[in-house]
């Protein structure tokens, strides 16, 4: 199945349980007018787009109908599409313009990083790349199995260490060996729980120190991994994590077979980080870049 159509499939719960259900309030109004926005309001709040997120619609809505841009209903859709759009923003691609660049990534545990390692490695070497991959979870032995597994589906070669070995170590040696291997990029892989949180941040912060050290000019991905079916609870993680790293973009998971989809509005209203992936699968296609007009569409049609 092509991407967009999964996409499509995957979104299909969002746009069933809200972006659906606008049609079925447009036939139930005759004019566009205040009562009409009160019921969009619902609904796109339902949808996890978020209040604030929500209030800037409708007002742009009421602005539209105030100027007499947005007459009748029929044209609501296609101005929601429009106002969702600019909202969202332009996708953006990574910037990975040094050799080695670095992708560090980061999330609580079952956010999808190890799989999205897998994803993103694949889509990299397809375009010619080199790719190391860092097991620096290594917080459980099945958690560097995992990534190995990923690493021999996609070709990326790794480098690990044993269990509970100093995550800041494994990526000492993996620099040192994207280096000899004149690599095109290194990725990371991270823990997403430790004993305590203040570890996990710490332990974020010193590899860090150590990429900053050893690869002071590299050009550098801090990629935030986030499942989309915990919905506002993303947003949280996301605020928290934005503490102790630079995030430079995330990566929305298991947009398939969520409603929450309305996140992604929500994300670039509370955050402004660009969404650089979206996730709507376990395989290793089941992943690209974002593309807003793209996603927007799949919500609607
Ligand atoms: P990590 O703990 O952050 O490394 O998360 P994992 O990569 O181990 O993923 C946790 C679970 O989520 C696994 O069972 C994955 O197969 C699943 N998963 C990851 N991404 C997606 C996605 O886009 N869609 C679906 N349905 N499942 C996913
Ligand atoms: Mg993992």
């Amino acid at each position: 199945m092509a991407f967009l159509d999964k996409l499509k499939a995957g979104l299909s719960k969002t746009k069933n349980a809200i972006f659906g259900q606008i049609d079925e309030v447009l036939k139930a109004f005759v004019r566009v007018d205040e009562d009409l926005l009160e019921e969009l309001e619902e609904l796109l709040i339902c949808s996890d787009v978020g209040v604030s997120a929500t209030e800037d619609i409708i007002e742009e809505l009421r602005e539209q109908i105030k100027d007499g841009r947005l007459k009748e209903k029929e044209q609501v859709i296609d101005a929601l599409k429009g106002i969702l759009e600019g909202m969202i923003g332009e996708g953006e691609p990574l910037a990975l313009d040094t050799t080695p660049s670095v992708i560090l990534v980061i999330g609580v545990n079952g956010a999808g990083k190890t799989t999205s390692i897998g994803k993103i490695s694949n889509r990299l070497i397809k375009q010619g790349k080199k790719v190391v991959v860092a097991a620096a979870d290594t917080f459980r032995a099945a958690a560097i199995d995992q990534l190995a597994v990923w690493c021999e589906r996609s070709g990326a070669d790794i480098v690990k260490q044993s269990e509970g070995s100093d995550p800041a170590a494994v990526v000492y040696d993996a620099i040192g060996y994207a280096k000899s291997r004149k690599a095109d990029v290194l990725i990371i892989d991270t823990a997403g729980r430790l004993h305590n949180k203040k570890n996990l941040m710490n332990e974020l912060s010193k590899i860090n120190r150590v990429i900053e050290r050893e690869l002071p000019d590299a050009a550098r991905e801090n990629l935030l991994v986030l499942d989309a079916t915990t919905g506002q609870n993303a947003i949280l993680q996301a605020k928290e994590f934005r503490n102790s790293a630079n995030i430079t973009g995330l990566v929305l998971n298991k947009l398939d077979g969520t409603a929450k989809g309305g996140i992604v509005i929500s994300i670039k209203k509370e955050l402004d980080i660009p969404v650089k992936f979206i996730g709507v699968g376990e395989k290793i296609d089941d992943m690209q870049e974002f593309d807003s007009s793209e996603f927007v569409d799949a919500l609607f049609n």
